[in-house]
């Protein structure tokens, strides 16, 4: 039987939980009590935003139903912006679950990603240009709040 390197229990120090302390600098694109956007550091494609909740939950088994579903209606907000900005029908709504499933980061988040299945790129490979990411972000950021 295979081993499983399976993070059950929430690690305040990971990188997500320091963002929600302000420790850490994100570009953000939405905000509100229970949930943060903000922009994919390695991006699968231009515009890849991550959505979290403001709750301390692993992967979705621990998500409770009020924060599951403010994270379905922020993430809803950033796709609507996403096929603004992009001038794209195509966004990719995806959340992995435990390392086996390739998750890195253990605070749960939706990726939403202008992208096809067929385009993707490599999963957390790459590292976007910091300006680039600020443009976006800014760019998301003005479609939502209008
Ligand atoms: P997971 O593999 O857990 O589904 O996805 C974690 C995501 O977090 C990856 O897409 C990765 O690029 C992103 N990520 C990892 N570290 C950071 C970081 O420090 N800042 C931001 N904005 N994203 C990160």
């Amino acid at each position: 039987m295979t081993e499983l390197n399976q993070q059950t229990t929430y690690d305040d120090n990971n990188i997500f939980a320091k963002m929600l302390d302000g420790d850490i600098p994100y570009h953000k694109v939405y905000e509100d009590d229970k949930t943060l956007a903000f922009m994919d550091i390695m991006p699968q494609a231009e515009g890849h935003v991550l959505v979290i909740p403001k709750q301390k939950a692993v992967d979705l088994a621990d998500l409770e139903p009020e924060y599951a579903a403010a994270v379905l209606m922020t993430s809803k907000k950033v796709m609507q912006a996403q096929r603004q900005v992009f001038e794209r029908e195509g966004v990719i709504q995806m959340q992995l679950n435990g390392s086996q499933a390739g998750q890195t980061v253990f605070h749960y988040h939706v990726h939403l990603i202008p992208s096809s299945i067929h385009e993707l790129g490599r999963h957390a490979v790459t590292q976007a240009d910091n300006s680039d990411l600020a443009d976006i972000a800014q760019k998301l950021l003005a479609v939502i709040d209008a």
